[in-house]
């Protein structure tokens, strides 16, 4: 292997990318630096405020990253520095995928260090003891590091200061030396940190800096051998702050060289560094002129091409890769099938001068290039986030080649158009979104119509696109009779082609029971878009479409007639049985907890970042259909890669998000005097108006000692109160949306679409929290993590109108007129009750330390006939909502 070669391969070490500790030609260990709180402003952020579980995760990404030591710190004027050493340490302890690595304990005080070492399980670093105070200090110190059997890191410094030349680095290195080895410290537990100074800064003493360290590395590996050498890498390029990219390539161009010289390890953001080669040619140049200090001029030279690069995209400087001296079919290939955009342009347009028709380019090789995509994601090899950035390629390249294509000729797609469709009233999107970007990139033609979509324009958009498939989709229970009337009138207007139902709300013996007797030409549910080709496939394929038709219809109808004929085992009460068999509650002895406030709480443009620790991440991979939880999901064996590429893509976003403020998050919350009435409703009283709501009760027969709850059975019949809350993080959104569908984004704009319900969620969580500790104080001592918080472990509930303790989504309309929420939080309802902006939340508070999450399950007739009285409704009306409730 050459020099070079070898070199490069520490490099891939460096990004973790080889199991270090076999290969014993390559030894350069690097040391996470994102826990210390001098360094990074997030960790000392989340120290401060106490989240030691997002700090933990801060330690698990950087050993996910490739630190194989991790630095601790908590040197801050701010903090008590034993007591958070102390519990930062001792969670790290707990967690086996961190504490595999050794730990660094980094103080300037030394209580602190020892604070940590009595914490440490196994052997650590301590960073750092040194000569500053006089020997008999550092003697103590070190007597105490070895009792506790840690290396040591030894500064270059003594009683002058810190060692800045050669010379002094070497002399002081070499005292140190000694003495440790006569209190019984072998050489390779001693470390020493050569001190690493900011170069190219304008002071012409500085510019040796580099060189200095790289040639003392050299000299006290010829003296010492065993002894291993270190530094803080990131000092050198500080007079290039805020220009990573300067900053990067100096860290490794230097590393590079000092490497060479034997500096063994680093503290280094290790995913940062780009590779030694990769660098382009002229910033190489130029950095390696200022770190070797070639000449005079270096540091002008280099700060001149700084300024340059300001404005430049990152990428550009990362260079000509392997791949990019293929030809540019393998190219295309290579592009779609791992998802880069960077010279996707450039590409196509190397192409079409090639072929003789622009749409041979399509036909050709990005066909070519998106059907090995299909075999990996058909083969489970690839996975939705990465095939939904094949398809951000795929979309790219075609708009390249679009305005050379004669119109007439794309109007009709060869493989087959689709169109796709949220119902009216509904905002169910992404979803959707997915199945047609899969579509998609099978090179079927998608019009995405988007979502709240009347009945009408589908039909019509159908008939004038030449459509082969029409597919609806819906999230919420309103829009399963709506997808029934899309379904009478596809019949009424004659139309031939099949009908796809896919979304949350709807399930395959709905649609066998009541989608399909309504439109006789197929009607097939599909649940997720890997189904979704498969299905597409068979229904445009002529030969096999009208077996895959009939086997379905067969299928179908077994599913109808099983439903219809099945004997039920289950038994329901009356419901006046079922009220006597409420949650037994003794009101005469419980007193509600008078809340702090009562009335309305206005929260506007809520600062994004406070959302964040609140955020439950399950559910957003299991959006882009990665199943598994959070975070252990990151290191699935199957899917870690991909999760871990998405929830990196997605850390990324969110602080755009934050940055650019491309989502507003805007609440509203309530708490008011209440008392249940009428066994099943709560009579809520305002300053100036009475609403009465209702609700429903289990009626199915219960196992002796269980109650049919209803969730009317948890407020007082006396005087209690209950609250209400309608939040959102969606205002804004499609600004940005556009702008990514404007790019050919559809990875950005589905990933944006998911962060935001994502933080919608999380603004219901963190609101309850403060309704709970502070607006109602009911419990104002509680203290619950993350996981627990998911795992609902809180006191009281907040029940959603739509969801299975309260499925009625019309007691929406007097949810939103007690906060008005419309204006006091920008979100509103659609006819079908769907909330707009889509990424929102709304519900009830209820503070009964017994409340809890069921569901309703179905409810007989009496009960439907009482509800309807009590809604003043007519019972046509009722069943229309209740409708996925009813037991018939
Ligand atoms: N942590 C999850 C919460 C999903 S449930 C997430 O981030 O996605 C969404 C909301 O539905 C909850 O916050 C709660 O308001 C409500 N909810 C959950 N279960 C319910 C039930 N059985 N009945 C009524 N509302 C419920």
């Amino acid at each position: 292997m050459t020099q070079e070669k070898l070199l490069l391969e520490k490099y891939f070490c460096v990004s973790g990318l080889e199991p270090l500790i076999a290969r014993q030609d390559i030894n350069f260990i690097n040391v996470g630096e994102r826990t210390n709180v001098t360094g990074s402003k997030k960790f000392a952020k989340l120290i401060r405020a106490e989240q030691y579980e997002e700090a933990v995760a801060v330690a698990r990404q950087q050993v996910e990253n490739g630190a194989q030591i991790l630095d601790i710190n908590m040197d801050d004027a701010l903090l008590d520095g034993e007591r958070t050493m102390t519990r930062f340490v001792n969670l790290l302890q707990a967690e086996p995928d961190i504490a595999k690595i050794p730990l660094m304990i980094d103080s300037s005080k030394f209580s602190i260090i020892q604070a940590g070492l009595k914490c440490v399980q196994g052997k650590c670093v301590v960073n750092s003891i040194s000569l500053k105070e006089g020997e008999e200090k550092f003697i103590e110190q070190a007597k105490i590091c070895k009792r506790f059997g840690a290396a040591v890191v030894v500064m270059a410094f003594d009683e002058q200061g810190q060692a800045d030349t050669l010379q002094r680095r070497v002399g002081i290195c070499e005292r140190a030396y000694k003495k440790l080895l006569s209190i019984g410290f072998i050489p390779s537990d001693i470390i020493f940190d050569l001190n690493i100074f900011a170069i190219a800064t304008g002071m012409e003493e500085h510019n040796n800096y580099a060189v200095d360290f790289i040639e003392a590395t050299r000299l006290i590996k010829q003296k010492m051998p065993q002894v291993k050498i270190s530094g803080g890498v990131s000092n050198l390029s500080f007079s290039f702050r805020g220009n990573d990219i300067v900053r990067d390539a100096m860290h490794s161009i230097f590393l590079y060289y000092a490497i060479q010289a034997g500096m063994d390890m680093g503290i280094v953001n290790a995913g940062q560094l780009p590779i030694y080669d990769t660098i382009e040619k002229e910033l190489k140049q130029l950095c390696e002129d200022v770190i070797l200090n070639k000449h005079k001029d270096a540091t002008d030279k280099l700060i001149v091409f700084a300024e340059q690069l300001q404005n430049k995209d990152r990428i550009a400087v990362v260079v000509t890769l392997e791949w990019r001296n293929k030809n540019v079919e393998d190219r295309l290939a290579h592009a779609l099938v791992n998802g880069i955009t960077d010279y996707i342009d450039a590409d196509t347009e190397e192409a079409r001068q090639k072929y003789a028709q622009p749409i041979e380019v399509i036909e050709g090789p990005l066909m070519q290039g998106m059907s090995i995509v299909g075999e990996l994601f058909g083969s489970g090899k690839m996975f939705l986030p990465q095939v939904v950035k094949s398809a951000r390629v795929m979309k790219k390249a075609v708009a390249v080649l679009t305005p050379y294509i004669e119109l007439e000729k794309t109007k009709k797609s060869n493989s087959g158009v689709i169109v796709m469709a949220t119902v009216k009233g509904d905002v169910h999107d992404i979803g959707k979104n997915i199945v047609g970007v899969v579509l998609g990139c099978n090179g079927y033609k998608i019009i995405d119509m988007g979502v709240m979509v009347p009945t009408k324009k589908i039909i019509e958009t159908a008939l004038q696109e030449q459509a082969d498939v029409i597919g609806l989709s819906g999230l919420i229970t309103p829009s399963l009779d709506e997808m029934i009337s899309v379904a009478e009138e596809m019949k009424k207007n004659n139309l031939t082609i099949p009908l796809l139902i896919g979304g949350a709300t709807t399930s395959k013996t709905h649609t066998a029971l009541k989608i399909k007797p309504a439109y006789e030409h197929g009607v097939i549910h599909v649940l997720d878009a890997s189904k979704a080709v498969t299905v597409v496939s068979q229904l445009l394929n002529t030969k096999n479409k009208p077996t895959f038709i009939s086997n379905t219809n067969i299928e179908y109808d077994k599913i109808a007639y099983d439903f219809k004929n099945k004997t039920s085992f289950k038994e329901y009460l009356s419901l006046d049985d079922a009220r006597k068999n409420k949650t037994p509650i003794d009101w005469t002895i419980y007193k509600p907890v008078q809340p702090k406030q009562l009335g309305i709480q206005i929260l506007k443009e809520l600062p994004l970042e406070e959302l964040i620790p609140f955020i439950d991440w399950t559910p957003f991979f299991i959006t882009w259909e990665l199943h598994g939880k959070f975070p252990k999901i990151l290191e699935d064996k199957v899917v870690g890669t991909a999760a871990t590429q998405l929830y990196q893509d997605a850390q990324a976003m969110l602080k755009s998000i934050i940055a650019e403020k491309w989502l507003v998050a805007n609440g509203v919350c309530g708490i008011f005097k209440a008392k249940q009435i009428n066994d099943d409703d709560v009579l809520l009283e305002t300053e100036n108006k009475t609403y009465e709501l209702q609700f429903l009760r289990q009626q199915i027969k219960k196992a002796p000692g269980q109650a049919n709850v209803c969730l009317a059975d948890f407020v007082s019949p006396y005087s209690d109160y209950i609250g209400a809350f309608a939040v959102t993080c969606g205002i804004n959104i499609d600004q940005q949306v556009k702008k990514f569908e404007a790019q050919h984004d559809d990875y950005n704009s589905i990933l944006l679409k998911a962060l935001a319900d994502r933080l919608a969620e999380a603004f219901a969580e963190y609101l309850h929290h403060k309704v709970r500790t502070d607006f109602w104080g009911y419990n104002d001592a509680e203290q619950l993590t993350n996981d627990e918080l998911v795992a609902e472990k809180y006191e009281g509930i907040r029940p959603a109108p739509g969801y299975p303790a309260c499925p009625d989504h019309t007691e929406k309309w007097k949810l939103f007129d007690l906060l008005n929420a419309p204006e006091n939080a920008g979100i509103s309802l659609t006819e079908s009750l769907a909330m707009v902006p889509g990424a929102s939340v709304s519900g009830w508070y209820l503070s009964h330390p017994e409340s809890k999450y069921f569901a309703i399950g179905k409810i007989e007739h009496d009960q439907l006939e009482n509800y309807a009285q009590r809604k003043k409704m007519s019972i046509q009306e009722a069943t229309k909502w209740l409708r996925p409730n009813l037991n018939d």
